[in-house]
């Protein structure tokens, strides 16, 4: 037992510089990245199945690097995070997200489309983060009254009173916020509760199988009521079923987002998506 477990050890700690290496090259490559201009933002389009129009577009980042090709961002945001990059990844995104997002207002001026761009809890507890991020959207010719910005819940919110003053600046100036993810993070109902929200989407994990389990639609079905009962409006994420779109519209979920409805595009590609929406 004592052999094994000293190659447990052995087996650990090389584990553990390995990936302390990926880390800090992955880190390398990103802040390089950044620099290079090598981040580009897909746009996935929002769906109001009850009038059947589109209602907004959520930015995603993307990553096209010429050493490692497509990184997913699930696995360069946490190192965006960890090292710090993140205040400047995130005003890259925000960035080209808004001047994409003016560019469809000018396009379309009759037409009301929202932008939800993900903010990380790492940038939301910086000092100055509302009013810098407020003045890059206002350089940029935003319009905050059609932004939304989409917060996870996690274990860096600890100081939910502080949480609310930083999100209250953002409202202040019109901007909207929804509540990522929810369900699978933290004291997700302590955040329900006390956050001024806009919206909650309903994490993927319910989504996914709500026509086969009903533990899952009777989750969905409580959250909403919920969700309803605070004055917020629902959106299902992942949805990619046009059984799962009727059962969580059945539901009472005001929005949906997923792949029946749409995958992240490129902005070229949302052009395309958006004659076709606004021609219907
Ligand atoms: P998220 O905010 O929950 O974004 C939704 C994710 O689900 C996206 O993955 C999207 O491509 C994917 N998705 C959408 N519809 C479907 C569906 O029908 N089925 C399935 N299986 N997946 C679907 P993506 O683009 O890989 O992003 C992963 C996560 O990375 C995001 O999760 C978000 O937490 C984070 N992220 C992406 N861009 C940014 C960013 O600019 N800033 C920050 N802070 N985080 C970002
Ligand atoms: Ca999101
Ligand atoms: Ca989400
Ligand atoms: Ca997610």
């Amino acid at each position: 037992a004592k052999r094994s477990s000293s190659v447990n050890v052995m087996l650990y700690d090389c584990s553990m510089d390995l990936d302390v290496q990926l880390q800090a090259t992955l880190e390398q490559l990103l802040r390089q990245a950044i620099e290079n201009d090598e981040l580009t933002v897909y746009f996935q389009p929002q769906f109001d199945p009850h009038t059947g129009k589109i209602y907004g577009v959520e930015s995603l980042a993307r990553w096209h690097s010429p050493v490692l090709g497509v990184v997913s961002p699930a696995k360069f945001i946490p190192v965006a995070e960890d090292s710090g990059l993140i205040a400047r990844l995130g005003e890259v995104v925000t960035r080209k997200s808004v001047r994409e997002h003016v560019r469809w207002a000018t396009m379309y001026p009759d037409q009301v489309l929202k932008l939800s761009i993900n903010v990380s809890p790492g940038q939301l507890m910086r000092p100055n983060f509302a009013e810098d991020y407020i003045a890059i959207v206002l350089e940029e010719g935003g319009d905050p009254s059609n932004i939304i910005l989409e917060i996870t819940e996690t274990a860096a919110i600890t100081d939910l009173a502080y949480c609310e003053r930083v999100l209250n600046k953002f409202i202040k100036v019109g901007f909207e916020i929804a509540l990522d993810d929810f369900g699978t993070g933290y004291s997700s109902l302590s955040l329900l509760k006390q956050l001024p929200l806009k919206y909650v989407k309903i994490d993927r994990s319910f989504i996914m199988d709500i026509d086969t389990e009903s533990s899952s639609s009777e989750i969905v079905r409580s959250i909403v009521m919920m969700c309803h009962s605070f004055g917020y409006c629902t959106l299902a994420e992942g949805v990619e079923t046009h059984k799962q779109t009727e059962l969580v519209k059945a539901l009472g979920c005001n929005l949906i987002q997923g792949y029946v409805y749409s995958r992240p595009l490129p902005a070229a590609q949302l052009d395309d998506f958006l004659a076709q929406a606004y021609r219907e």
